[in-house]
C-alpha cells in the first residue's frame, strides 16, 4: 500500500457514507463500506429528493419555539411527540431549546451558510465527475402561503437568505399560476427559489453515486457492525458473525443509529436523536407538478420524481423502535388533495424514515476524543442528501490531516 493510502472502513451506506466513500476513493484510499441493509436502503432511500442548498435557516430557532405549541395540539400535524418516548427525549428537547435562543441561532446560521456553500460546490462537482448531471433537476422550488400574515412572518427568513446571496422571487397571481398551474385559490402568495434543485429519485441517485465510488475501487460488505474495537495497529469493527475488519480509520456514518455504536466507547453523550418523517409516493401522472412545492406551515412538501410524485415530511419525535403511524402519511396526502385539486391520490406507497437529528440542527463532524482514528459524520437531520458531499469532503480533509475546507468548530463532537 503506497504511503498516504489508508485502509478505511465506513459504517453505513446511506447517502453520507456513499458520498464519503466516493471522495475518499477518489483520493486513492482503500475503502470498504459496511451496512446491515444494503446501499441507500434506509433513510436515504425515501426522502424528498431536495438539494436544498439555500436552506440555511436552522430548525432550532426562536420562530419554532413560538410555533411548536400550536403544532403539537394537532396529533397528525407537522410536529408530534410519541408520549411514551417523551422521557427519553427530554435531554434532546433541552438542548433544542438552548440552541433556539437568539445568540446560538445566529451562530448556527453562520455555520449552515458556509456548510451549504461547500455542499453545493462539492455535490455539483461530484455529480459531474460521476457523470450523473442528468439526474439533477434545476427547476427550483415554490414555497406557498395561505395568508398575508403567513407570508409576512416568513419575510425575515428571506431577508437573511438575501444577505447570504441566495436568489429568490416573491410571487403572486399570474406569476404564481405560471410557476404551478392548478393550485388551490387558498394560496395567496409564494416564494420561488430558482437555485433549489432536486434529484430524479433519491435511491437511484445514491446508487449512481455508489457506482462511481465502486468504479474507483470502493467495496461493499453487507453486515451488521456490533461494536468498535482496537487491534494493535488501529481501529477495527466487530461484525455480528464475530469476524473483525481492521483499518487505519473507521468512519461512523450510521445515520440515526450512530449513537448506539459510539456510546459504549466514549465519555461524550452526543445528543443524537431521530426526527421520523413520513410520505406517500404516488404513481406517475398523479398531477402535472412543475417543481417541488413547499407548504412550510403544514410541514410537508410535494416533489416530482421520475418514479411519480412524493408527498410528505412532518416530524415525529418517537425514537428508533416504536412502530410507524401511517395515519401521518394519509393526513398529509389528504391535505395535498385540497392544495392541488385534481391530484390523484390512489395507489400510493407509504414510507417512514429516520432523520438523524442533532438538537442544534448542525451535524457532527470530527474525531472521537478517545480514539482520533475513529471519525464521526452524521446528524444532518433534514438535510443529509443536500450536505452529503460536504460531509465527505470534510472527512477527506480530516483523513488527510489538512485544514478543513470550512471552519467546523461548531460541528465538533464535544460541543455539548
Ligand atoms: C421524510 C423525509 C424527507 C427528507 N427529505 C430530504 C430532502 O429533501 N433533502 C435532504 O437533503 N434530506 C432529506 N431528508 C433527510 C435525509 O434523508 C437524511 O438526512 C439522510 O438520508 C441521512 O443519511 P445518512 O447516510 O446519514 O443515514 P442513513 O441513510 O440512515 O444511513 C445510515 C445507514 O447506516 C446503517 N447502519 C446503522 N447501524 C448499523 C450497524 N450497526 N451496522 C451496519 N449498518 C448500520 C443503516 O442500515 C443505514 O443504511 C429527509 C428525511 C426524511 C425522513
Amino acid at each position: 500500500m503506497s504511503q498516504g493510502r489508508k485502509r478505511i472502513v465506513i459504517v453505513g451506506a446511506g447517502i453520507v457514507g456513499i458520498a464519503t466513500a466516493a471522495l475518499l476513493v477518489e483520493q486513492g484510499h482503500a475503502v470498504t463500506v459496511i451496512d446491515r441493509t444494503g446501499v441507500a436502503a434506509e433513510t436515504s432511500k425515501g426522502n424528498a429528493a431536495a438539494l436544498a442548498f439555500s436552506d440555511i435557516m436552522p430548525l432550532a430557532s426562536p420562530k419554532i419555539l413560538f410555533k411548536a405549541p400550536k403544532w403539537l395540539l394537532d396529533p397528525l400535524g407537522p410536529l408530534s411527540i410519541r408520549p411514551s418516548y417523551l422521557p427519553s427525549l427530554t435531554p434532546w428537547l433541552w438542548q433544542f431549546w438552548k440552541a433556539s435562543l437568539p445568540g446560538r441561532y445566529e451562530a448556527s446560521i453562520a455555520t449552515q451558510t458556509s456548510l451549504m456553500r461547500l455542499a453545493e460546490a462539492e455535490m455539483m462537482a461530484l455529480v459531474d465527475r460521476a457523470g450523473i448531471a442528468g439526474m439533477v433537476r434545476h427547476d427550483g422550488s415554490l414555497e406557498l402561503y395561505e395568508s398575508d400574515a403567513e407570508f409576512n412572518a416568513a419575510r425575515n427568513g428571506w431577508q437573511r437568505r438575501e444577505k447570504a446571496g441566495i436568489a429568490f422571487e416573491h410571487v403572486r397571481g399570474s406569476r404564481m399560476d405560471e410557476l404551478q398551474p392548478g393550485l388551490s385559490p387558498r394560496f395567496v402568495a409564494g416564494t420561488f427559489v430558482p437555485g433549489w434543485k432536486t434529484v430524479s429519485e433519491p435511491q437511484s441517485f445514491a446508487l449512481a453515486l455508489w457506482q462511481h465510488a465502486e468504479r474507483h475501487g470502493a467495496m461493499f460488505d453487507k453486515a451488521e457492525v456490533r461494536s468498535l474495537e482496537r487491534y494493535e495497529e488501529g481501529p477495527s469493527v466487530r461484525l455480528a458473525d464475530g469476524t473483525r475488519r481492521e483499518a487505519d480509520r473507521v468512519v461512523i456514518c450510521a445515520g440515526a443509529w450512530s449513537k448506539r455504536l459510539i456510546d459504549p466507547h466514549t465519555r461524550l453523550r452526543i445528543p443524537l436523536d431521530t426526527e421520523r418523517g413520513y410520505n406517500t409516493t404516488l404513481p406517475p401522472g398523479a398531477f402535472d407538478l412543475k417543481r417541488q412545492l413547499i407548504f412550510g406551515n403544514h410541514g410537508f412538501v410535494i416533489t416530482p420524481l421520475e418514479t411519480g410524485l412524493r408527498v410528505g415530511g412532518a416530524v415525529e419525535l418517537g425514537g428508533l423502535d416504536l412502530p410507524p403511524n401511517y395515519a401521518r402519511s394519509k393526513s398529509m396526502l389528504d391535505k395535498a388533495a385540497t392544495f392541488l385539486p385534481g391530484l390523484k391520490t390512489s395507489d400510493g406507497v407509504e414510507w417512514m424514515g429516520f432523520r438523524p437529528s442533532m438538537p442544534d440542527s448542525l451535524p457532527v463532524i470530527g474525531a472521537l476524543p478517545e480514539d482520533p482514528s475513529v471519525l464521526l459524520a452524521f446528524g444532518n437531520g433534514h438535510l443529509g442528501l443536500t450536505q452529503s458531499a460536504a460531509m465527505g469532503r470534510l472527512i477527506a480533509d480530516l483523513v488527510a490531516g489538512t485544514k478543513p475546507s470550512i471552519d467546523i468548530a461548531a460541528c465538533r463532537p464535544d460541543r455539548f
